[in-house]
């Protein structure tokens, strides 16, 4: 396996939506030669009005600070996609370098729904590295483009020397109930054909891939059964 490889996922819970149990979540990936990659960095610290349904949590950075690292400890901030829940404390990681797909940086641009927290993913262009499509960012760490929660969005394939292959759905997969091939449409929902073409998209990964572990968005029911920090999967 090569030096710079994954070794290590730990699990963050940082905030929730209580009304239905639903954990806001974020991951933090740490790789053979001392890397720390951060995937997504969860809530505002001052959640914007009109987000009343979140509560924020333990923060990133709090969360952070029990495995012992300071957000300038943040090498690389893989950015699957720009909604409060996920991007909100992107300006916390001064030192790392913003993952992103093209195609949803350039959308949040002008998109009304990425404007509350513009502040913290709309960072100078040379610590911003806009990939296209199903990238590796390392041996070990792929991300798979799933366009349909937004445009743009991505999911996270890694490999682990212990557990074998892990996929983070993100939003793009949020309850594992969904993750299946039957059509979803519920008939209102103009991006439906996109999702389910991501939803097979993944499915198809984890045949091809063997995956052993696929963790979703917002799983309640799944998150309880999961390690979280410190707890790590290796
Ligand atoms: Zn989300």
């Amino acid at each position: 396996m090569s030096q710079n490889a994954p070794q290590r996922l730990y699990l963050m819970q940082v905030g929730s939506m209580p009304e239905y149990q639903i954990p806001i979540v974020c991951y933090l990936v740490q790789t053979g030669d001392g890397k720390n990659i951060l995937i997504d960095s969860g809530l505002p610290e001052i959640l914007p009005e009109g987000e009343a349904e979140f509560e924020n949590g333990q923060d990133v950075i709090e969360q952070l600070a029990r495995l012992g690292l300071k957000p300038d400890d943040i090498d690389t901030v893989i950015s699957t996609h720009y909604d409060g829940d996920h991007a909100g404390r992107h300006a916390a990681f001064t030192k790392a370098q913003y993952v992103v797909q093209r195609a949803h940086h350039v959308d949040a641009a002008s998109n009304p729904r990425f404007a509350d927290i513009r502040s913290q993913w709309d960072q100078p262009m040379e610590r911003i590295r806009l990939v296209d499509g199903d990238t590796e960012l390392l041996p070990g760490l792929e991300l798979i483009e799933t366009s349909g929660h937004v445009p743009g969005h991505q999911s996270v394939l890694l490999r682990l020397p212990k557990t074998g292959a892990i996929l983070l759905t993100i939003d793009a997969v949020p309850f594992g109930e969904g993750f299946t091939r039957d059509a979803q449409d519920d008939g209102n929902n103009p991006d439906a054909e996109a999702i389910r073409a991501s939803t097979i998209k993944l499915l198809d990964l984890v045949e091809r891939e063997h995956i052993g572990l696929v963790i979703f968005g917002h799983d309640a029911a799944q998150w309880d059964t999961l390690k979280k920090v410190p707890a790590f999967y290796a």
